[in-house]
């Protein structure tokens, strides 16, 4: 189940499946909280969106401050809606790595991704000592970059996937992902919906998708947290890239072993 919570100073959904692993601090950001203005109110962390980056980072700092880390390790790499995974025991400059997983087993390296729509994943083993974050849109999906993790997680420290705990949390949601033919084409049928009833279009249902992935690499359902926030229908608290036409802030999903 996920919560929100200010308990560490900055607005955050949580996730009480991840929240009960010793030893690791997850959040998911919203974008309330932060100093950013306009199309980028207020918690925007992405230095590429074309929001200030003076309020970026200051932005950053509060998100640091609440997870008791230094500023300077709040970065977010290049991610490229594609499937490849990076280990990152070794803190990296900003955009010094392109991908879309990141898996972290040392202590105080956060590992982290931005999204606006987007599916962001954290997982951890139940004995806190790997864990990882994706970012996972409907090419990354596609692309299989959920189970392409869980298998790094293996290859990295020998994790069994029933080991596993994920959380996936807000993204654009199956009442508002309308496809066209082409992209529902590409995805199980069970995945896709047509609302003959509203307007005959088709939606997809990435949600259902990346659970299924986890699924099918060993997860557990009781090991899977999903949030029922849509970014579409809750611009209010959170940023999406469809509903704001291409121009928005991003939110992180940040998860790392503490010291
Ligand atoms: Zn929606």
């Amino acid at each position: 189940m996920f919560r929100l919570t200010s308990e560490t100073g900055l607005p955050m959904l949580r996730s009480s499946l991840l929240d009960e692993i010793p030893g690791v601090w997850h959040g998911f950001t919203t974008r309330i909280g932060g100093v950013s203005a306009g199309m980028f109110a207020y918690l925007n962390l992405s230095l590429n969106v074309g929001d200030s980056p003076d309020a970026v980072l200051q932005n950053r700092s509060l998100l640091a401050k609440s997870a008791g880390i230094m500023p300077e390790v709040v970065t977010l790499q290049a991610q490229q809606h594609g499937s490849e995974v990076v280990l990152c025991d070794e803190l990296s400059p900003e955009a010094a790595h392109r991908a879309d997983a990141f898996v972290a087993t040392r202590e105080a390296i956060p590992v982290l991704v931005g999204t606006a729509d987007c599916v962001p994943v954290l997982l951890a083993s139940e004995d806190g000592r790997i864990v990882a974050s994706i970012h996972a849109g409907w090419k990354g999906v596609l692309a299989e970059v959920i189970p392409r993790t869980i298998t790094a997680m293996r290859t990295v420290s020998g994790t069994r996937p029933e080991s596993v705990r994920a959380a996936i949390g807000p993204h654009i949601r199956a009442c508002c992902f309308e496809v066209g033919d082409d992209v529902a084409s590409r995805f199980r049928r069970e995945h896709v919906v047509e609302r003959h009833a509203r307007d005959g279009k088709l939606y997809v249902d990435l949600s259902a998708a990346a659970v299924c992935q986890l699924e099918d690499s060993g997860i557990a359902m009781k090991n899977i947290d999903v949030s029922s926030m849509c970014t579409v229908c809750r611009r209010d608290l959170l940023f999406s890239h469809r509903a704001s036409g291409g121009t928005t802030g991003r939110t992180v999903a940040m998860i790392m072993r503490l010291r």
